[in-house]
């Protein structure tokens, strides 16, 4: 489960950003997750919740946005959805296709904790 490695360094990045801008504490937290990225949304949010104790986001909620994990076919130039095709182009039947969108891994929002 790499996700923790991960999920560290987002809670160090984000404490640097409020300790930047004098927050104190931080309420939610929005990450954009690719579906053709590496990190699993749900150990994501596991892991999370396991390190953000004794950290500034220990009452941050985290809430994670899907990209969707598109491609465009080298062979006849569609774009479509690689996961939900299995990677093989709907309209041509080709396997070939480079990446459009999907390889997402990023801290969107932090939102501060009104007091
Ligand atoms: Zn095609």
């Amino acid at each position: 489960m790499h996700e923790m490695g991960i999920v560290l360094n987002m809670i160090e990045t984000v404490e640097q950003i409020a300790a930047e801008n004098h927050a104190e504490k931080i309420g939610s937290l929005v990450l954009q997750i690719g579906e053709l990225s590496t990190a699993i949304p749900a150990y994501m949010k596991e892991c999370f919740d396991m390190a953000k104790e004794q950290t500034i986001l220990a009452d941050a909620e985290l809430i994670i946005e899907i990209i969707p994990g598109n491609g465009v076919c080298q062979d006849c130039g569609k774009v479509y959805n690689v996961v939900k095709s299995n990677a093989k182009c709907p309209r041509c039947g080709s396997r070939i296709w480079e990446c459009v969108s999907g390889r997402e891994l990023l801290i969107k929002e932090i939102g501060v904790y009104e007091t």
